[in-house]
């Protein structure tokens, strides 16, 4: 067996096995698995490598680089696939963002919020977006301080071109997903305060609905505790170099 088929065989069965993780987390707490959108993260990792996952049945990925991700999403625009900006995004970047992504998770800023709405603009595309929370107040960490985020939904929600779909938040890594659950459990809080404020906004596609948490470490807490989309890209990938 040559290498390359001993990838695919790796990336389809580890597929496999995230899948099933996913189904199994989301019946043991009564949700539909089909409300959990699987994010493969992508980042670092080859087209090849993403073609294989897209032959496997991925169809969302998730990159954090705007230089890697140029390349690599223009290289498999014929598969079709969905695109989602995970990283960190700078104000100069949005523009090779917004023509390519269909979710950026990010948006941690009016700055930037506002920068994305005009883009979008140009491109006549409402581009949609979750805020970024920075749950663990961690001074290294992007992300608007819990505070913040209501005021930042409602500035976003009045831009014309953006729709703001929920919020997402990287919390302090931790080995045990129980140390994570807490700030899981606070962002899932704040989702559903924010959303209960009848905030105005231009229309009422999925606005505030998504909470995007948890990663190959924590995932299956994360969706016990509300999660509708989680990033993973060890568990399908690998270890990165
Ligand atoms: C890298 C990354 C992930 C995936 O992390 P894994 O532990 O490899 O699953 C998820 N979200 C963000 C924002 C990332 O940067």
């Amino acid at each position: 067996m040559n290498n390359a088929v001993k990838t695919e065989k790796t990336i389809d069965s580890r597929i496999r096995v995230v899948k099933d993780r996913i189904k199994n987390a989301a019946l043991s707490c009564g949700r539909e698995p089909s409300s959990i959108t699987l994010v493969a993260v992508s980042k670092t990792m080859p087209a090849h490598r993403v073609s294989q996952a897209i032959d496997a049945g991925i169809s969302t990925f998730g990159e954090n680089y705007i230089q890697e991700a140029r390349a690599k999403v223009d290289e498999l625009s014929r598969f079709g696939v969905s695109w989602h900006f995970i990283g960190h995004l700078q104000t100069n970047k949005v523009k090779y963002a917004v023509p390519r992504f269909d979710l950026i998770h990010s948006v941690d800023s009016e700055k930037l919020a506002r920068e994305i709405d005009r883009q979008a603009k140009k491109l006549d595309k409402r581009q949609a977006i979750l805020i970024q929370v920075n749950v663990g107040k961690e001074a290294s960490k992007s992300g608007i301080d819990e505070n913040g985020a209501e005021k930042l939904v409602r500035a976003a929600a009045a831009m014309p071109n953006l729709i703001v779909r929920g919020l997402m938040a990287i919390p302090p890594f931790f080995d045990d997903p129980e140390t994570a659950r807490p700030y899981f459990k606070a962002l899932a809080g704040l989702r559903e305060r924010i959303a209960r404020t009848k905030i105005s906004h231009q229309s009422g596609e999925k606005f505030m609905a998504d909470l995007s948490m948890g990663m190959t470490g924590d995932f299956e807490a994360a969706i016990t505790e509300g999660a509708t989309m989680v990033r993973i890209g060890t568990a399908i990938f690998g270890q990165r170099k």
